[in-house]
């Protein structure tokens, strides 16, 4: 069922869509719900470009219904809340993540990990309660059931701080998992240094990390060293240095967007590490039993966070001053900003100037 056709979708917003896989993104204008009694709207300002929009918009899953309008990244102001809503007022600068709603009822929601409800329905191409397609933050307006809006730190300014709601809290959340937040010391790897990566390899040095990059970019080692302070890099297409490096991590994220081989990053490991994946490739990636065998490894996923966490990441981000390194960009550069993040030059996250409040 189109938004258009459900009844209670009352309010018209500007969005941004692509329609096809061509993943051209035009000027789309669309239906939002009204403003439930557990709502808040939401004037978007900014939002984060996720490689998983690049993924959405091209169809790379096989899962897309078009016309997707994308966005998961979305820092805002709070324009009008619900009867039952008490945790937020107007005006409130809040964002939004990739989550929109779960069940509330299953072990996972009860237990503040609603990211792993088998019911989740997320902030664009899913489907609502009331059957609508679920629409992104490449829009003006967004409608929220409270549940799922997170206060951004008055530390932090907005543009910087919309890749936190997914890249942030995609990388915090394995890292909480592997207690690497706030308990130093350890050797942490990062493979793949976009927008993911970037975030968190500033994440892991907060925490009081050595964090090596792994990269196939020669040309990003100066910039991670010196901007984000890693400690140390490593070329993964440069055998010598991936010899160099085995056995020397406790935990490596993995965040690469595309089909490579885990084998030679899981020998990266010492015994007993953890390789914890993030990245979502659009191919089955290959599991080489002997690194795992030979070092007692573990492989995991992750998927985003839940709102405790997203919250904790906010608040944590705030406490350390982190946001993203950004480019922002006017709601007509999307579909060169797509091109620049397929072919991998970003530093390190576009973002879009919705609301237009940006000198550009
Ligand atoms: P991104 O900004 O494009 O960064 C991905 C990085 O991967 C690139 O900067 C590049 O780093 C590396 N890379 C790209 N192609 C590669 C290749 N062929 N071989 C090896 N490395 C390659 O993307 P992102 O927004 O950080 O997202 C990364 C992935 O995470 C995407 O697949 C996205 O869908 C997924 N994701 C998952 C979740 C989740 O909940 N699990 C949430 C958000 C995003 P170097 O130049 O350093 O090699
Ligand atoms: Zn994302």
């Amino acid at each position: 069922m189109a938004l258009e056709s459900t009844p209670n979708h009352t309010q018209t917003v500007a969005g941004w869509a692509a329609h096809d896989s061509s993943g051209k993104i035009v000027p789309f204008i669309f239906k939002r719900r009204e403003t439930g009694v557990n709502d808040v709207s939401i004037k978007v300002m900014y939002c984060g470009i996720c490689h998983t929009d690049l993924h959405f918009v091209n169809n790379d899953w096989g899962i897309t219904m078009y016309p997707v309008v994308p966005g998961h990244e979305i820092t805002g102001v709070i324009t009008k809340v619900g009867s039952n809503v008490k945790n937020f007022k107007i005006g409130d600068r809040v964002g939004v993540g990739c989550l929109a709603a779960s069940c509330l009822e299953c072990e996972f929601c009860k237990n503040s990990q609603e990211n792993y409800c088998d019911q989740i329905q997320f902030t664009y191409n899913g489907i609502f309660w009331d059957g609508s397609v679920t629409y992104g933050g490449y829009s003006d307006m967004l409608v929220a059931d409270h549940r799922y809006v997170v206060r951004v730190p008055d530390n932090l300014s907005m543009d910087a701080a919309a890749p936190l709601l997914c890249a942030g809290v995609t990388v915090f959340s394995p890292m909480k998992d592997c207690q690497l937040v706030e308990s130093p010391g350890k050797k942490v790897g990062v493979v793949g240094l976009g927008g993911l990566g970037h975030v968190a390899v500033k994440m892991a040095k907060a925490f009081g990390h050595h964090v090596t990059v792994i990269s196939t970019s020669p040309s990003k080692e100066t910039e991670a060293k010196q901007r984000l302070g890693a400690d140390s890099f490593i070329v993964s297409t440069n055998d010598e240095q991936m010899q160099r490096g085995k056995r020397t991590l406790d935990v490596v994220l993995d965040t690469v967007s595309a089909q490579h081989s885990l084998g030679p990053i899981l020998e990266l490991l010492k015994v007993n590490g953890t390789l914890a994946l993030v990245g979502a490739p659009d191919r089955p990636i290959e599991l080489p039993s002997f690194p795992l065998i030979f070092g007692k490894r573990s492989v995991k996923g992750s998927m985003t966070g839940s709102m405790k966490e997203t919250q904790e990441m906010m608040d944590v981000c705030g406490k350390h001053n982190i946001t993203c390194d950004i480019e922002l960009i006017k709601p007509d550069q999307i579909n060169q900003a797509f091109d620049r993040l397929a072919r991998n030059d970003v530093r390190y996250r576009f973002v879009i100037d919705i609301a237009g409040n940006s000198k550009l």
